[in-house]
């Protein structure tokens, strides 16, 4: 009788923590890592060879929006092709719970496809996530946009009053009770652009009791970052909660090489309180189409029209030439609409992804019709192209921005590291090949060299298609919380 369920056997181990790769055999046994020995010593009822492969742990994609694609798409074929086996949800001040309305509208129309999807409070989303037996896991945090839309209806182009803010602080309060991981903002889109700081931080107050974290799409990424950079450092301090500040980037070209300034001010900064933030490994952005993001990006693809049709991937200064009018007119007749926008500057993009305070996020958008690159190509280009081939960081530590940063940063117990009583969450991938396919013209491609990936001990994702392991869990503030007690 063999003592383990699955040995991956022969692989080199990138461990997740940053140390250098060894050769040794992983077991499995349920839904845990059981022991990490050396090659030929363990037996399971069923191996995976692994020979010319590392063995890493799954990838967690800190920065989505899959909310309720992990109900639409439980496969959710897009990130476990990629070896990512977390998805943190609700980012940008956006999440599918707690939604009092019963219309979907725009903005919220950006994660959720069908109405029923979303829910009036966490404990019956987290529901609806779990029924669907999605094959990777789900954390979420509660978007403070979402929450406003609650409080104060479309009347939104001003600061809450008084007993608006306590109506968002209780539901926050309420949502991170039922198993929220913290709450995000997203200060730069119009549903929450009139919101003060003040606004925030009150509403936010509820996540040091719960020991929640803050996410941040900050007020600005151009001109006044550095200002928008100490309101996101004031809000986490007063409402005592550790930080992470959303895809960072220095957007526009007037702001290309800010990243002197930026990453200087981080790194201050992070000695006084805990902060960190993701990036995404392109220099393209994508979100709505907003006719003032047009004058800084050097170029602009359509993601989705809902006005009109066949306008996806296709470049807003053609179609502004064949309807014979300016791009911001043109723009106009298309909303509402989604958009990707070329606006950063490769040398920042290297540089804030090698700073001490990165780890990976896709900002992946799971719904538009020709998405952004990102949401099938992130995590193995960062493997491949920026680690591999451009040597920006070592495998290894590709890996840990991957992995056991981002667990500890979102405290993600036992998460993010190959090491026995972890959960196997695993990724084994081919260091030789590994690359992302998706492009901006043909973005919908899984990528090369991702070999096998179990989440909970299930195989989510074996030879270029979904494993058919639905073994994914919502990870819940209370469930993670007890864990890391536990020890
Ligand atoms: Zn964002």
């Amino acid at each position: 009788m063999a003592e383990y369920d699955i040995v991956i056997r022969n692989g080199q181990v990138a461990d997740g923590t940053g140390k250098r790769l060894f050769a040794a055999d992983v077991a499995l046994k349920g839904d845990r890592i059981a022991a990490v020995e050396p090659p030929g010593t363990l037996k399971g009822a069923s191996e995976i060879d692994a020979t010319g492969k590392v063995v890493a742990p799954g990838f967690i994609d800190v920065h989505t929006h899959d909310d309720t694609a992990l109900i639409d798409n439980p496969a959710m074929a897009m990130k476990a092709s990629q070896g990512v086996t977390t998805v943190v949800c609700g980012n940008c001040g956006v999440s599918a719970a707690p939604y009092l309305n019963t219309e979907v509208g725009h903005w919220m129309s950006l994660i959720i496809k069908k109405k029923e999807n979303a829910s009036k409070d966490f404990a019956g989303f987290a529901a609806k996530v779990e029924a669907a037996k999605p094959a990777i896991n789900g954390a979420f945090l509660i978007g403070h946009g979402t929450l406003r839309m609650n409080a104060m209806g479309d009347d939104l182009n001003r600061v809450a009053t008084a007993s608006e803010i306590k109506v968002m602080h209780d539901l926050l309060d309420q949502s991170l009770e039922q198993g929220a991981i913290g709450m995000s903002s997203g200060l730069f889109y119009a549903v929450s652009n009139a919101a003060s700081t003040d606004e925030v931080a009150e509403v936010a107050a509820p996540l040091g009791k719960w020991g929640g974290v803050y996410t941040a799409h900050m007020r600005d990424e151009g001109d006044d970052i550095l200002k928008a950079m100490d309101e996101t450092f004031e809000i986490g301090r007063r409402a005592g909660a550790e930080i992470i500040v959303s895809h960072h980037k220095c957007s526009g070209r007037s702001n290309f090489g800010r990243m002197v300034e930026t990453l200087p001010k981080f790194t201050d900064a992070m000695k006084q309180q805990q902060i960190a933030f993701d990036v995404y490994p392109y220099i393209a952005g994508s979100t709505i189409l907003r006719s003032d993001m047009l004058e800084r990006a050097d170029k602009v693809l359509i993601t989705w029209s809902d006005k009109v049709a066949g306008m996806s991937g296709r470049d807003l200064k053609d179609i502004a030439r064949e309807m014979g009018c300016s791009m911001k007119e043109a723009a106009d007749r298309l909303q509402p609409a989604g958009a990707i926008y070329f606006m950063m500057d490769e040398k920042d993009v290297q540089a804030a992804m090698a700073h001490p305070g990165a780890m990976i996020g896709s900002d992946g958008i799971p719904f538009d019709a020709h998405p952004h690159p990102r949401l099938w190509g992130t995590f193995p280009r960062v493997l491949g192209h920026y680690s591999r081939d451009l040597k920006l960081f070592s495998l290894e530590d590709a890996v840990r921005r991957m992995t056991s940063y981002s667990a500890q940063r979102f405290h993600l117990t036992r998460r993010g590291e190959i090491k026995p009583g972890f959960y196997a969450d695993i990724c084994v991938f081919d260091p030789a090949t590994v690359i992302d396919t998706a492009t901006f013209e043909k973005p919908i491609s899984p990528a090369r060299g991702i070999d096998t990936v179990l989440c909970n001990g299930q195989v989510a994702w074996r030879d270029g298609k979904p494993g058919g392991g639905r073994g994914g869990r919502v990870l819940k503030r209370q469930d993670i919380q007890a864990e890391a007690k536990a020890g």
